[in-house]
């Protein structure tokens, strides 16, 4: 019960926008730093590559949801996604 007293000055929760991670969702990493990362389908229908691996959040387990923020904001190496969505689309 005491979680939030202390997250106020100890650990302040990452900034936003949250996205939940569904339950059973399989760990996947980013292909630039290689930190696990889970996709999620936003409710755009967007594909989303969510970091729990953040102050705050929560890895999904087989059944609890976990809860991330976008790992484009978290990664260190998110200046190449802005580059890669170009040319690149539909190849598989
Ligand atoms: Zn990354």
């Amino acid at each position: 019960m005491s979680d939030g007293e202390l997250a106020l000055g100890d650990t302040p929760r990452a900034k936003g926008p949250w996205f939940l991670v569904p339950e059973g969702t399989a760990a996947t990493g980013c292909r630039s730093c290689r930190a696990v990362a889970y996709w999620v389908t936003t409710a755009a229908g967007a594909q989303m590559l969510v970091d729990c691996a953040v102050p705050g959040g929560r890895a999904p387990t087989a059944t609890e949801a976990g809860e991330g923020v976008s790992h484009f904001a978290t990664c260190p190496q998110a200046k190449q996604w802005k580059g890669a969505g170009k040319g690149r689309r539909g190849a598989r």
